[in-house]
């Protein structure tokens, strides 16, 4: 067995109920907090409230800034970065889905660096986040990015058209609240795209020139759990089993994506929402997982037979590599149950601009594509996303 590197330093509270534990988390880092939010949905679910409550009681002063978008760009973390500074504050609490605590995330640089953050995310001479960074504590609201455990930020930079991620050790947060509750005012539609970002991570991660047994170990685990308790969460949001094994599967995938970081669809899923913000991540990843899968399943039978096998679809009492040809089966009757049985073209994407996409995968995410153990050219990219145009 090769030599391994296993790190995750955030301090875990799970389960129905630790949501009203924020107030505390928050006061164990800091007294004057920006709570940092999406637009709507905290405010709809009353969260945002309870957050604001929990924190008074505990004696943090709070500061809201709630205008996150999805595909959260510079602009808006420099102008809450601003408002950070302007009020002096020593915390950040995140508060939402992926896009709140990336932003949340980069505000906690921005706010205490001089430079904007787009000079965090460029592709030469980039700046590296130093230890002034805000200290962090995220809240996540579904079962998706698990930002609340990983050290990455992805933030788009508008005048580069680029969707790029800071990875530093200094924005893992103090403490992730990962309550269940907390997600079942998520609707059907996020549910299931923000479920397919989580089997991304689980799968990528699995496949990934960085796999180590550990991740190996929650990889196949979170699979089991997502293919399982996905398609019910979907169906009926406020399961609150289906809620809570959602969640496991998410942490489950944070170990994974915070050691391994993410792989091939990742790299050609960001440019593509770079160039179409409207495109929701995790249904970006849905449109090539099925045609990963029918492509390249001979070239690591075990694994793609595992992943048969963990989603119901291998063959019994024979070995796991006669599986593997199913695994694309596997994923189209997961996906087609919890309706992302999609192509690109559903997604708005025109067949010309699939080169620009690879193109761009290349220039600012091939650190991501080079840990898949496959060589993939810049060819067999362009193949696998016509593959993918339609739903297969
Ligand atoms: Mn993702």
């Amino acid at each position: 067995m090769d030599p391994f590197d296993f790190h995750n330093p955030v301090r875990l509270r799970f389960g129905v109920g630790v949501f009203d534990e924020i107030g505390g988390c928050a006061s164990d880092y800091g007294s004057d907090a920006l709570v940092v939010t999406g637009a709507s949905s905290a405010r709809k679910s009353g969260l945002l409230d309870r957050t604001l409550e929990r924190l008074e009681e505990a004696g943090v002063a709070a500061t809201v800034f709630d205008r996150i978008m999805p595909n959260p760009t510079d602009e808006i973390v420099d102008e809450g970065a601003e408002l950070a500074h302007e009020h002096g504050v020593d915390l950040i609490v995140a508060l939402g889905g992926g896009s709140p605590m990336d932003a949340a995330k980069a505000i906690a640089i921005a706010a205490t660096h001089e430079a904007p953050i787009r000079d965090y995310l460029r592709v030469e001479d980039r700046l590296e986040a130093t230890e002034a960074t805000l200290p962090l504590i995220a809240a996540t609201t579904t079962s998706g990015t698990s930002s609340e455990l990983t050290p990455f930020a992805v933030i788009t930079t508008v005048s580069a058209t680029m969707k790029s991620a800071i990875r530093s050790p200094y924005i893992f947060p103090r403490v992730a609240i990962v309550d269940p509750e907390a997600t079942i005012t998520c609707p059907e539609s996020v549910t299931a795209n923000t479920g397919v970002d989580v089997l991304a991570h689980l799968m990528e991660g699995y496949f990934s020139t960085e796999a180590n047994p550990l991740t190996d170990l929650f990889a196949e685990r979170g699979i089991k759990l997502v293919g399982r308790w996905l398609p019910r969460a979907v169906k009926d949001c406020e399961d609150i089993e289906a809620r809570e094994m959602m969640s496991l599967a998410n942490v489950y995938a944070g170990y994974v994506l915070s050691n391994c970081g993410a792989s091939v669809m990742h790299g050609l899923e960001h440019p593509i929402s770079a160039l179409h913000p409207e495109v929701a991540h995790g249904a970006g990843l849905a449109v090539m997982m099925i045609a990963y899968a029918e492509h390249y399943w001979d070239r690591d039978p075990y694994r793609f037979g595992r992943i048969a096998q963990l989603l119901g679809r291998g063959i019994a009492d024979a070995p796991v590599e006669q599986s593997a040809e199913f695994a694309s089966d596997a994923l189209r009757g997961l996906l087609a149950s919890i309706g992302l049985d999609i192509g690109l073209e559903d997604l708005g994407v025109a067949l010309e601009e699939i080169e620009r996409i690879v193109d761009d995968a290349l220039l600012y995410m091939g650190g991501a594509i080079a840990k898949t153990p496959i060589d993939l050219s810049r060819d067999d990219l362009i193949d696998l996303l016509e593959d993918s145009f339609t739903s297969r």
